[in-house]
């Protein structure tokens, strides 16, 4: 079947602006809409032309397509990107902006469909979970219970007593929506009642009250990926409280706290710490062992003058990234440590070496001096 012009459809011309466009088609909508017009399958076509037509002209790459291309841009998925069947398959806000001024909460279509889930959908609930850095850094698979609603066995989630069925709603006519006079259009909007079904219970199931679902205790099994951060939020769907009368359940979140550690400090995927060591050490250098995240151990050169605050680098030995096989790496910063309560022999040796020090062991303080001269001088 030949498509009409989008232009045509509307009954604009091709250089109607963005408000000429949205006006024609507002007047298509509210004549042909199915609402107006129930059962009415001439209207309901005109309807979705109309929507389709508009849909287009008014996303402005959209509209460049077809100006180019006509039809043709958005047959075989070129151009647009498919999807004109229904008019639930349409996005974009400027689109859902018209429907939400002219109809409210509007009937048919997928949008009724999603509004009754979200209203009937099951709560999210939160899960606070601490762990250590080590656990951070293996993941680790934990058995964690919570408090939820789950589905109703008695009544299978709708409410009902057992053999018993559902009144119509006596707020809405069983319509499911209820529609309030705003100036001259006639605004829908889902029913406060039976939010949206249509329905009321009048025989409730007896062990549930009506509400489809029960309270429970909840033991789950989550696995903790390798490599979460202090502040990871987990999501897991559909594992939270459940819906009700056919909602669908919502979501458990896990909120990671990753413990601080007593030796490593953790920024993103590096680990740091501070290692300390002697003068002697610094000075006539030595080999260090140092503990490793995973458990192991590492070993450092530590070179004969190193000075305080050098840092070293471990590559691949910090924590893992998120998803992929790799690591950071782990940062060692050496700190020396003047020595205190010297016994009688250590105080001797050092006097013994602070007088055949020399200025080329101490480069640094040499230069001080010779700037403090200067400066005394001048
Ligand atoms: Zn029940
Ligand atoms: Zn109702």
């Amino acid at each position: 079947m030949a498509k009409r012009d989008y232009y045509d459809v509307l009954g604009v011309g091709k250089n109607a602006s963005p408000d000429e466009l949205k006006s024609a088609y507002r007047k298509l909508a509210v004549k042909y809409h199915p609402d107006k017009n129930p059962d009415d399958k001439i209207a309901e076509d005109k309807f979705k032309e109309a929507s389709e037509a508009y849909g287009v002209l008014s996303d402005k790459s959209k509209k460049e397509n077809y100006d180019n291309f006509g039809h043709a841009a958005f047959e075989n998925g070129g151009g647009g990107r498919g999807g004109f069947g229904g008019f639930g398959g349409f996005s974009g806000a400027d689109f859902s902006d018209i429907f939400e001024d002219f109809f409210g909460d509007f009937g048919g279509g997928n949008r009724r469909n999603s509004s009754r889930n979200s209203h009937n959908r099951g709560s999210d609930l939160r899960y606070d979970l601490s762990i250590s850095l080590e656990e951070a850094y293996t993941g680790k698979k934990q058995n964690i219970q919570f408090s939820t609603t789950e589905k109703c066995n008695t009544c299978k989630g709708n409410g009902l007593k057992p053999g018993s069925s559902p009144d119509r709603c006596t707020y809405c006519g069983g319509n499911g929506r209820v529609r309030t006079n705003q100036g001259f259009f006639t605004v829908q909007q889902t029913c406060p009642q039976c939010a949206g079904s249509g329905e009321e219970i009048t025989n409730p199931c007896g062990d549930c009250n009506g509400q489809g679902n029960k309270q429970t205790s909840k033991k789950i099994s989550v696995t903790i990926p390798k490599g979460v951060d202090d502040g990871t939020r987990i999501r897991l769907a559909g594992k939270g409280e459940a819906g009700t009368r056919g909602g669908t359940s919502g979501d458990l979140y896990l909120f990671i706290n990753v413990e601080s550690h007593q030796l490593f400090k953790r920024s993103d995927v590096n680990l740091f710490f501070e290692f300390p060591i002697s003068i002697a050490d610094a000075a006539l250098g030595t080999n260090i062992e140092i503990p490793t995240i995973d458990g192991g151990k590492a070993k450092i050169k530590i070179p004969d003058g190193t000075q305080n605050g050098k840092q070293f680098r471990l590559k691949g030995k910090g924590m893992p990234f998120m998803r992929r096989g790799d690591f950071g790496d782990l940062y060692v910063q050496v700190k020396t440590e003047v020595p205190i309560s010297l016994n009688k022999e250590q105080k001797e040796l050092l006097e013994k070496f602070r007088k055949i020090d020399n200025e080329r062991s101490n480069p640094s303080i040499k230069k001080f001096f010779q700037k403090a001269k200067n400066f005394w001088k001048s």
